[in-house]
């Protein structure tokens, strides 16, 4: 594993992601939305994780830069870096299979919406977020700098905290009590060990 290797992995791991997803926001698309969380704060929030999971590690893996803030290379970590990347595209793949046009980039409910609950979704609520979390682990992993390896999970990570509450307003409003039980019997991002060996 060289330094070159490791940016070639996040390289892969972004192309990757976007070939998953093209297919799958092309079908959303298609499918009008009938109410809509979006708003200003949502649109900070996207831009925050875009900057952290996106444009920082594309400026270092393009250009180098920051230089001041380069660290050096562990292949030990890199290699850890490559099974976590692998991992978050499987994972993400399975989300977008399960999820099919409910998907939405922001908080939207579609016309004709359902609730999934099944496929990866029967152990945690948020297995697209759990892919972007391990994206963004990949990336400090993979990446010996001081700004743009960590920029995944401080960019992200404030798209997740301030975004995941709001989510799950909009989806208890619109599924009730199917919702509340969903949450009962499910983790947010990591699978509740217990309900996942003894479902009932
Ligand atoms: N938070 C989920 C989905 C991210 S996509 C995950 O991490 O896997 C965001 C959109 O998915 C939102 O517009 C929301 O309405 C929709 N959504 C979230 N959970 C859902 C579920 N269990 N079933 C159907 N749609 C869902």
């Amino acid at each position: 594993m060289t330094p070159a290797i490791a940016k070639a992995i996040y390289v892969i791991l972004a192309i990757g992601w976007y070939v998953i997803r093209i297919p799958h926001e092309r079908r959303a698309r298609r499918t009008p939305v009938s109410r809509s969380a979006r708003g200003i704060r949502e649109r900070v929030l996207l831009s925050i994780s875009l900057t952290g999971l996106g444009i920082l590690p594309f400026a270092y893996v393009a250009f180098g830069f920051p230089r001041f803030a380069k660290y050096t290379f562990q292949p030990s970590l890199a290699w850890a870096g490559a099974v976590v990347a692998a991992a978050a595209l499987l994972l993400f793949y399975l989300t977008h299979r399960a999820l099919g046009r409910n998907w939405s980039v922001s908080l939207d409910l579609r016309e004709s919406h359902k609730l999934v609950t099944s496929g990866i979704y029967t152990y945690v609520r948020h297995p697209m977020y759990s892919a972007f979390w391990l994206w963004a682990i990949a990336q400090a992993l993979l990446l010996p700098n001081w700004i743009a390896g960590p920029a995944g999970l401080i960019g992200f990570g404030t798209l997740y905290f301030f975004r995941v509450g709001e989510e799950e307003k909009l989806m208890s409003e619109a599924f009730g009590d199917q919702y509340r039980d969903y949450i009962d019997r499910t983790g947010r991002v990591i699978p509740r060990v217990g309900k996942v060996l003894s479902p009932r």
